[in-house]
């Protein structure tokens, strides 16, 4: 083995995960290595997931807001949709994204190795590529491979007719009618990409309510906001089969008790993603998954054999890239000899339509179910000023704070901007706030962030606007 592939540390998968603990650990004078199989770097987030979801949402909020939202403003206008320019605009955003990850890598001087990295035991990786085989020695191995979209039994992606979230970044045409099997956030902020254009979109759940891990009052709130856009939903409804008729696809649906059918002309599967460790020799080299197929690790993020490390998706958790991001970070620090900790009760989820949604903490059945005392204050964003003076009133603020402490437990956010305005809460969060810390911090106006302090005071009953 060359001394050139000698390292200390060696990321295997380059996704916000990989990538961050890549740079992390080179910042920290650790010689590193990363291998990846794909062509460009960033993973499902940069590649297939976050960043082209987002440009797709920015695009197609534009082109919906010229069309119907304009003329309030006075405007008159009727904007006509250049489909292959918005995507490849997408593309560009992708590429520049990825390019930069090229960059950061020359710059901290990390290794990049282009081919299917596999753990071969303790201390080394194989990197197959078409042309060769090489193997690298590392100190410490971290794997960080993320997850690809799942299915349900029986039903098929081919990524034309029925796509997952992939295929939905890249239709050339506007689907007729697009069906979403399932109503969490991938589903909901591409289904709102395809209504925004002008496709009839439905959006069918298998639970009785949309986003069934976020706050009751969010789910009932974005429903019917999404409705008032046009998409339409069924739930509590399963999906048991896609059959293909020349250019249409049938849909057998079972909902209460009996089976329906519905046709469209494409099926997004959007019903969650799976741990993806294929080709990574982890059964051979004695790495322990779950029953689920997600890698093992204890609190350091330590698989079952030692210097082998995982992080990020393939571990299980909140699949979500700040959450890879912090772990990689994390895992990489307590090499150094750092106490690092990641707090898993703070993590933000978002969802970004529009408006979008932001949550960090509990949720009110979580509360519940705990047997929590807690105090709830609500703000609605009708009575805040910038969200009228910009025509945006739809949403609220709702905080649940402990009855004893007066301690912030759960905050969430449905408005235009949620997605900024939800750092606000983690911060406050992160340092115990209370309802009162938040109602006696000023904040500036107008802003809709006003409406986080209004519900904070709504918590004691003292809104001022309301
Ligand atoms: P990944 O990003 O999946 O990266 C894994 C990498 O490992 C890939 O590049 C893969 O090619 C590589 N790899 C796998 N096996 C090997 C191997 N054997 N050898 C070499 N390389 C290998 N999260 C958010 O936080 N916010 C969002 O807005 C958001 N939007 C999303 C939208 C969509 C449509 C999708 C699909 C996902 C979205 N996510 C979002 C989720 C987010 O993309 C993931 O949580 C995140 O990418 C996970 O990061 P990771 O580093 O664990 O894995």
């Amino acid at each position: 083995m060359s001394e050139n592939n000698n390292f200390d540390v060696v990321v295997i998968g380059s996704g916000p995960g990989g990538y961050i603990a890549a740079i992390r650990a080179a910042q920290l004078g650790f010689k590193t290595a990363c291998v990846e199989k794909d062509k460009t770097l960033g993973g499902t987030c940069l590649n297939v997931g976050c960043i082209p979801s987002k440009a797709l949402l920015e695009s197609s909020h534009h082109f919906y807001a010229a069309n119907k939202e304009f003329e309030e403003h006075g405007i008159d206008v009727k904007a006509k949709l250049k489909l292959d320019k918005m995507l490849s605009r997408k593309d560009g955003v992708v590429n520049k994204l990825t390019t930069g990850v090229e960059f950061l890598f020359k710059k901290n001087k990390i290794t990049r190795f282009n081919g299917l990295g596999k753990v071969l035991g303790e201390g080394q990786v194989e990197v197959k590529s078409k042309n060769k085989t090489e193997t690298l020695k590392a100190k410490h191995i971290l794997i960080a491979t993320g997850s690809v979209p799942s299915s349900l039994p029986g039903i098929e992606i081919d990524e034309k007719d029925v796509v997952s979230s992939t295929g939905a970044l890249a239709f050339e045409s506007l689907p007729k009618k697009l069906i979403v099997i399932g109503g969490g956030y991938i589903g909901l902020e591409l289904g709102s990409v395809w209504s925004r254009l002008g496709s009839e979109v439905e959006v069918i759940e298998f639970q009785k309510k949309i986003l069934p891990n976020m706050d009751d009052a969010i789910c009932k709130e974005m429903q019917r906001i999404l409705k008032k856009q046009g998409l339409s939903f069924r739930l509590g409804a399963a999906v048991k089969s896609v059959e293909k008729k020349g250019k249409t696809l049938k849909l057998t649906v079972e909902e209460n008790g009996k089976e329906t059918s519905v046709e469209c002309d494409k099926v997004l599967m959007s019903v969650g993603r799976k741990p993806f460790t294929e080709g990574l020799g982890l059964k051979e080299a004695g790495v322990e998954l779950d029953e689920r197929g997600f890698i093992k690790v204890d609190e350091n993020f330590k698989t079952s054999i030692d210097g082998v490390y995982a992080i990020g998706d393939v571990i299980g958790g909140l699949m979500l890239a700040h959450k890879a991001e912090e772990e990689g970070v994390a895992c990489v620090e307590m090499w150094h000899g750092e106490q690092p900790q990641v707090n898993y009760n703070l993590v933000p989820g978002i969802l970004y339509t529009h408006p979008e949604v932001a949550s960090v903490g509990s949720t009110e059945k979580e509360l519940k179910d705990k047997g929590i005392d807690f105090k709830t204050g609500q703000f609605r964003l009708l009575a805040n000023g910038r969200a009228i003076s910009a025509g945006d009133t739809d949403g609220f603020v709702r905080l649940y704070a402990d009855s004893k402490t007066d301690e912030i437990l759960g905050a969430h956010v449905v408005a235009g901007s949620a997605s900024e305005m939800i750092h606000e809460l983690c911060l406050a969060m992160e340092f115990n706030a209370t309802a009162e810390d938040i109602a006696l911090t000023m904040h500036g106006h107008p802003t809709v962030s006003e409406s986080i302090k209004e519900a904070a005071l709504n918590v004691h009953g003292r809104t001022l606007n309301s």
